[in-house]
């Protein structure tokens, strides 16, 4: 009853997003996306439909847990629907249990969205104002070919790689955002029974806790990616488990619900479908960091698909990858290792370049931009408009005309390109 309920409410919510989309349009309200709470509000001070929904999230993850996280969010549905897939393709993964990479999503919560607007706030004029309709929908999410693929990436893959929500559980800022108010949540799954460890509820947790090994622990669920989504209170055959309140004053905290919990994921009931990789958390979070880094924001590529490629490779190379021959192993992570390291001279080349020509150092900046040009496989206008610029300014006048063509090859319609043609070939006569 309570699944179905949850599902009622994932397909209800995700038709209001349609509707919102496609029918009703931005006039009214804009982009309802957790982003705009840290870009609209924290970075400017603008209240719009976004920071409100977060707001609203937080102060009722406060009192009801991560309820948001379980019954309306589309990369949440999307990861259970793919392990229903995966699982009626008798395929089954083990959802791997690793604690230090679960500061990732804090990492990125707090590099990308918390720290750069709290500084912007700082550095410029904060005001408070209300834009209901802004910004545009489509304008800070990825188009349709980097959308699809980050579902696919986030939504899928990394199920299959990683087990039951992987996306939540280790990409996602959102949930890391939400994860201090789930701690202190006056409503939690608690025990109210006697448990006869069997394990049903760990089974049925679709974000892999282990449920009864919590709830024997600390009487309750402490981890803080619980989502409330109450799978566990229904499904337990012996009614142990209650979702109820306690007053905040004769909740207890002991130190140890926050810490590593080594003996969770252990009793023979469900230790095959979890994998723990505690031993190589620490590789694990470097690699995915300087992945993930190395391919952020190339093709077009937001931070959640960046990370999910990161995280997802690093595992394949440091754990995946054991079920392979030795040679086999090095090969693949030779492939890996060089791709990553390809697109990381692109992204350094690119910072650097453009840095250079800012400060018109334009030889440096050259040869920047020049290995951008070679290296990397999207086409990108603006990179060959501003060699150009810089050649023309060096009276370099064929290689200035050479990337104001490839300009307009790459965009037609942009008149920046026929302007410097136009220009050079005036300087040429
Ligand atoms: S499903 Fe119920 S009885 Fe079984 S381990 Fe969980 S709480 Fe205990
Ligand atoms: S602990 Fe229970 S309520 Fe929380 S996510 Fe797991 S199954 Fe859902």
């Amino acid at each position: 009853m309570v699944h179905k309920l949850r599902i009622s409410s994932l397909i209800f919510i995700h038709i209001l997003i349609l509707l919102h989309v496609y029918y009703f349009g931005s006039e009214t309200i804009g982009s309802i996306d957790f982003q705009e709470f840290f870009h609209s509000f924290i970075k400017l001070g603008v209240i719009n439909a976004g920071g409100l929904l977060v707001i609203f999230a937080f102060l009722f993850t406060l009192i009801f847990g991560r309820f948001f996280c379980g019954w309306a969010c589309h990369f949440g549905a999307i990861q259970e629907f793919s392990w229903y897939i995966l699982k009626k393709l008798n395929i089954n993964p083990q959802t791997i249990d690793s604690k230090l990479v679960t500061i990732l999503p804090f990492i990125i919560l707090l590099n990308f969205y918390l720290i750069p607007n709290i500084y912007y706030a700082y550095q410029n004029d904060w005001s408070l104002s209300i834009a209901m309709n802004e910004p545009e929908i489509w304008e800070f999410l990825p188009g349709f070919v980097i959308g699809t693929l980050t579902f696919f990436i986030d939504g899928f893959l990394i199920v299959y790689f990683l087990g039951k929500k992987g996306f939540c559980r280790f990409i996602c800022p959102w949930g890391a955002f939400l994860k201090i108010p789930t701690s202190l949540a006056l409503f939690k799954v608690r025990k109210t029974g006697e448990c006869t460890h069997c394990h049903v509820c760990t089974s049925e947790c679709p974000i892999g806790i282990d449920v009864s090994y919590e709830i024997n622990t600390f009487d309750k669920v402490v981890n803080s990616n619980c989502t409330s989504c109450m799978n566990c209170t229904s499904g337990c055959p012996s009614n142990a488990l209650s979702y109820k309140f306690s007053n905040p004053l004769n909740e207890e905290y002991r130190l140890n619900q926050f810490l590593t919990k080594n003996n969770a994921y252990t009793h023979s009931n469900i230790s095959k479908t979890f994998k723990k990789i505690r031993k190589s958390d620490y590789y694990l979070l470097g690699l995915t960091l300087l992945l993930g880094f190395s391919i952020d924001s190339l093709y077009g590529m937001g931070h959640f698909m960046a990370y999910g490629i990161g995280l997802i490779i690093s595992y394949i190379i440091l754990e995946y990858s054991k079920k392979y021959s030795k040679p086999s192993r090095l090969l693949l992570t030779v492939l890996f290792i060089s791709i990553f390291i390809w697109h990381g001279t692109v992204k350094y080349s690119i910072w650097n370049g453009i840095k250079l020509y800012n400060q018109g150092d334009y030889n440096s900046s050259i040869s920047n931009l020049e290995r951008v040009v070679n290296l990397y496989p999207k086409k990108i206008g603006r990179f060959h408009i501003i060699l150009s610029e810089m050649y023309l300014d060096s009276n370099r006048f064929e290689d200035a005309l050479e990337h104001a063509v490839i300009a307009k090859e790459i965009n037609p319609e942009h008149i920046a390109p026929k302007q410097l043609i136009e220009i050079i070939n005036s300087k040429r006569n």
